[in-house]
């Protein structure tokens, strides 16, 4: 199978698209740790459905993604991995000046500051192999920006330049890295945007779902979790070794309004 031998470590992973991720890299015959801040026997059962599934080892690593010692001891856990997608990530909504300084300090450290720490710690072993992939899961808000979401638009847009300055150092190694940029895919972190938009804007959900959060994508359809997870299975293929130090938006045309 395409990637068998290798082993990817997917942060944040226990929901949503990380764990899409996960399924598509275990599916292409990766061996898989997931992982979340939680250590439940949900989250090490989770591991162990994935394997059954897929026929691939799969482990679930407990890291708090906000902690920089913990994205580190994650990587060092693992034993290193070949594919490195920095996915874990949160969200908050309000105006710059009502912004809460934890909710900031909060998403800079786990959507910017962790891919940072994990790549530190997993690009040593990627370069001593001459192989090896790190892909960040940026979003359409790492290209463009929307009103109340200060916090994550700017640690985005740092995911969006982490990964350029990665790709350069890793030039000529074997390694490249790149951003996803998915648009709307509905997921818990969406789900729980949606009351908070039905009161904004006085609407239902179906409304806000078509008029406020669709329609900055063309398409009119949500991306899925599956079909960012093939797009991390593609950038892990011989055919996207030379792709690096880009971004590839799966947004059903938002970036290209
Ligand atoms: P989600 O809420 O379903 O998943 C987030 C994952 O991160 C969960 O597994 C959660 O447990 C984990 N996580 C949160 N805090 C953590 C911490 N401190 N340590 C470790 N893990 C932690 O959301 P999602 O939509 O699957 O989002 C995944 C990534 O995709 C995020 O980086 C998000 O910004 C990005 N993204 C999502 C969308 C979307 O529309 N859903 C669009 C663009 C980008």
């Amino acid at each position: 199978m395409q990637l068998s031998g290798k082993r990817a470590v997917v942060t944040g992973s226990n929901s949503g698209i990380g764990l899409g991720i996960a399924r598509e890299l275990a599916r292409a015959g990766a061996e898989v740790v997931i992982n979340s801040f939680s250590d439940t026997s949900e989250d090490h059962a989770l591991a162990a459905e994935l394997s059954a599934e897929t026929g691939v080892a799969v482990r679930y690593i407990q890291a708090d993604m906000s902690k920089p010692e913990q994205c580190r001891a994650l990587i060092e856990a693992a034993g290193g991995c070949d594919i490195l997608v920095n996915n874990a990530g949160i969200q908050h909504v309000a105006k710059l000046e009502e912004f809460p300084s934890e909710k900031w300090d909060a998403i800079i450290a786990i959507n910017l500051s962790s891919a940072f720490h994990a790549s530190a710690v997993a690009l040593p072993g990627m370069y001593a192999k001459g192989w090896g992939r790190v892909i960040n899961i940026a979003s359409a808000h790492g290209l463009t920006a929307s009103p109340y979401k200060s916090a994550y638009v700017a640690a985005k847009h740092g995911v969006v330049g982490l990964s350029k300055v990665t790709a350069l150092e890793a030039a000529g190694k074997g390694v490249t890295c790149n951003a996803i940029c998915p648009g709307y895919v509905l997921t818990p972190i969406v789900e729980k945007q949606i009351p908070d938009q039905m009161k904004t804007h006085g609407m239902d959900r179906e409304k806000v779902i078509k008029q406020v959060m669709l329609a900055r994508q063309p398409s009119g359809e949500f991306a899925t979790a599956a079909q960012i997870g093939g797009t991390v299975v593609f950038l892990c293929s011989d055919a996207a070794a030379q792709i690096t130090g880009t971004t590839i938006s799966v947004d059903g045309g938002w970036t290209a309004l």
